[in-house]
């Protein structure tokens, strides 16, 4: 989906627009350097119209009911696993992760992440 900046108004095809990337009227001096590069422009109101932020997509395969890996469908994902099994774990490893509604209790571990969108995707399905 892409939302113009000015009227909000959603579009779901790019074909919808008015003038499409690169090819948009007096383009430099309407961008912000290091902004987001817009889709195109706005038929109804003529601003331009930027893509909406899609969801980041996260797949955890577990095994064993201990998590293999860590799947992603895009980079950019930071994951670390709390492992909540804290038997025979020295005291001062024990960490506790606090939220507006819970305090979880374990040890932290870094995990890494897979890129792998076409796996991610069907998952989703
Ligand atoms: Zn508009």
């Amino acid at each position: 989906m892409f939302t113009c900046d000015n009227c909000d108004t959603r579009y779901e095809r790019e074909d919808q627009l008015q003038y499409l990337f690169p090819n948009i009227p007096n383009l430099l001096q309407r961008l912000d350097p290091g902004g987001t590069v817009p889709v195109g422009e706005c038929p109804k109101c003529g601003a331009l119209v930027y893509p909406e932020d899609q969801p980041v997509r996260v797949l955890v395969v577990v095994e064993g009911g201990l998590v293999q890996d860590v799947l992603a469908d895009k980079p950019g994902v930071e994951v670390k696993v709390l492992d909540k099994d804290v038997e025979g774990v020295e005291e001062q490893e024990i960490v506790a992760v606090v939220g507006e509604n819970y305090t979880l209790w374990g040890t932290l571990q870094r995990h890494d992440i897979t890129i792998a969108p076409v796996l991610v995707e069907a998952a989703y399905r």
